[in-house]
């Protein structure tokens, strides 16, 4: 069986990623328990950490328990049936936005099958619409808004719901994936990575590429692009909205640290809602199948691990004042525009190569048929869209500065708290920085996830183009990080330097010369002893000693007469072959 359908997955099957089986299974039920701990550790009930956890030797369990906020009815309390009800509601409202909003059709790359699948695209509609309601209920109820209150006082349940919702997805599409044909009109196909035959492991990483859904009244859905796009993403913006009432509902005001990471998160959300169409070139969509992996990322992590920061703010507010603000801010937009520029570039390259804003890039052609990119934002270094991506989770995280706090009850009118409308008091006291563990956690994991995903993406390209890829890391050499990861030039083999030369050639300051020899057009050369030469190079080395022919050389005299200087002249002449050494250059203009 297993050798029969490995035969219809996308492309050759290949071994095993994550560490294999142990590794599914570690992240598959491990990260469910690193987000109960996440939510138990830092709370608004003791502290973040609750204080016992700083003093793990004189730790009791039912100190613990209280501080933490553990349910009374124990493990039972994690979830109720009314708020995964909620919960589905939620979910089904998100589709009934996708059937009766309007989206656009959009077809999806070639699949190995020769296939094309078809989408619709309104997750931006969907979202908008959504947030035009919970804005309606603000301005009507304030931070009393029953949606904002029903999140924050149920947040364990609703989490437990949405990891329920994760497993129960995995578990469907796991057991659909037999179902998959060769030849089937739906043009379904199993996904290389899923097909090992461990069941465990299939189900973790997916084993069919795009499973699809047909549900009664909505119609058909595609599960993988859908989930990526659409609850977890639009459950990140509810969520952290959810925490702002909050720190009003707790404080009374609220900051600007906790506005600008919700505002600037929605941001990155809706932005990537609004081009939901690039999503089709992504690894997620183009490789992976739809397993745990991707179900739990998109409905439970995201959500609830990127929400930590407004969390966290919700009890601790902090100040950023303009200065922080202006600083976090300029790093949040150099971080986008890296991130936002480059995957628009690909997409627009991997879509339609002859677009006009993609036609100046260089290119690799490949025996895969497929061309990759050498110059842009993709010349610069390999996955720089990760660079500016993981760029932008530094503003999200140092709002909360030296994080960690303690609650204190009320009347206790400890130097420098702030005091909650219920009287209670917030501290950093001796919490001061361990909370960083909860609101950093985002940085570190993202770099990780990053780092990880391109290295996955190298096997996968290296499975793909072969030869070609290891030219392609020959001339783009950087990863990820442009000009930090460089290999000092005395490491290079000779053909790495070639390499890298050439690369100069065509990118750097010597693709001016190269242009010009290529079309012939005139150069003007400015040159010590305020001279200037016009004419046009036939041969230029990387010294920027050039051959030049059909030269006007330039230059002014000031004529002397009995020691006085006379009007300056103008001067010239033609020569037809002339060699310019480089070190005389001043500067070079195409004419
Ligand atoms: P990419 O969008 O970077 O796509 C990688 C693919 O692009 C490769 O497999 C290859 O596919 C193609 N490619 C690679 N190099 C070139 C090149 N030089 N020229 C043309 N095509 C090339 O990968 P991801 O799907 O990982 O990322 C998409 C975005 O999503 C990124 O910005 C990433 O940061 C973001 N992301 C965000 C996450 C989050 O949690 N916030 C999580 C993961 C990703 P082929 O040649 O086969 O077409």
């Amino acid at each position: 069986m297993a050798s029969k359908t490995k035969q219809q997955a996308v492309s050759k099957a290949h071994g095993y990623e994550f560490f294999g089986p142990p590794g599914a299974a570690a992240i598959s039920f491990g990260l469910p328990l690193l987000i109960y701990v996440f939510t138990f550790a830092c709370n608004d009930i003791s502290g973040c950490p609750a204080p016992s956890l700083l003093h793990p030797k004189s730790l009791d369990l039912d100190v613990l328990k209280q501080e933490v906020g553990w349910p009374e009815d124990g493990i039972r309390g994690f979830a109720s049936w009314k708020a995964t009800g909620y919960t589905l509601a939620y979910y089904l409202f998100s589709a009934i936005l996708y059937r009766i909003l309007p989206g656009t059709e959009v077809e999806g790359t070639e699949l190995a099958n020769g296939g094309r699948l078809k989408y619709k695209f309104n997750a931006f509609a969907s979202t908008m619409f959504t947030l035009a309601i919970c804005a309606a209920g603000t301005v009507a109820q304030g931070a009393e808004f029953p949606l904002w209150t029903y999140i924050t006082d149920n947040y364990l349940q609703i989490l437990t719901a949405n990891v329920i919702i994760a497993y129960a997805l995995a578990t469907y599409v796991y057991i659909a994936s037999f179902s998959v044909k060769p030849g089937n009109p739906q043009f379904r196909q199993l996904a290389a990575g899923g097909v090992s035959g461990n069941m465990l492991y299939d189900w973790f990483i997916g084993r069919e590429l795009n499973p699809r859904v047909t549900l009664p009244l909505i119609g058909e859905i595609d599960i993988k692009e859908w989930m990526e796009i659409r609850p977890g993403l639009t459950g990140w913006i509810l969520l952290n909205c959810a925490f702002v009432a909050k720190q009003y509902r707790t404080f009374g005001f609220v900051t600007d640290s906790i506005i600008f990471i919700t505002v600037v998160q929605a941001l990155y959300v809706l932005d990537g809602q609004f081009m939901e169409p690039a999503i089709l070139t992504t690894i997620d969509i183009t490789t992976d199948g739809f397993g745990l992996m991707l179900s739990f990322g998109d409905l439970v992590w995201v959500p609830f691990i990127y929400t930590q920061q407004t969390r966290y703010l919700s009890v601790h507010p902090q100040s950023l004042g303009p200065l922080g603000l202006a600083a976090v801010g300029a790093l949040l937009a150099a971080g986008f525009a890296i991130f936002r520029l480059s995957n628009s570039q690909k997409n627009a390259f991997r879509t339609n190569p002859n677009d006009p804003g993609v036609l100046h890039l260089k290119y690799l052609k490949t025996k895969a048929g497929t061309r990759l990119l050498i110059s842009g934002w993709w010349g610069v270094a390999r996955h720089i869209n990760y660079f500016g991506d993981w760029l932008q989770s530094w503003p999200y995280c140092l709002p909360t500065g030296l994080a960690g706090y303690t609650i204190l009850s009320a009347g206790t009118l400890a130097p420098g708290a702030v005091r909650m409308l219920d009287g209670r008091e917030v501290v950093a006291g001796e919490a001061r920085g361990w909370g960083a563990v909860f609101t950093y956690f985002y940085l570190v994991y993202f770099a990780v996830l990053l780092i990880h995903r391109d290295r996955r993406d190298d096997e996968k390209c290296s499975r793909k183009y072969g030869e070609d890829w290891e030219k392609y890391k020959k001339i783009v050499r950087w990863r990820i990080v442009p000009a930090l990861l460089q290999k000092p030039r005395n490491e290079c083999t000779e053909y790495e330097i070639a390499q890298l030369e050439q690369w100069e050639m065509s990118n750097g300051p010597l693709s001016l010369l190269q242009t010009a020899v290529r079309s012939h057009s005139q150069v003007l050369i400015s040159i010590r002893s305020n001279r200037k030469l016009l004419g046009r190079v036939k041969a230029f080395d990387r010294h920027c000693n050039m051959i030049l022919e059909n030269v006007k050389e330039m230059w002014t005299e000031t004529p002397v007469h009995n020691g006085k200087k006379g009007r300056p002249v103008n001067k010239d002449r033609f020569i037809s072959k002339m060699f310019l050494r480089g070190d005389s250059v001043i500067i070079v203009l195409l004419s």
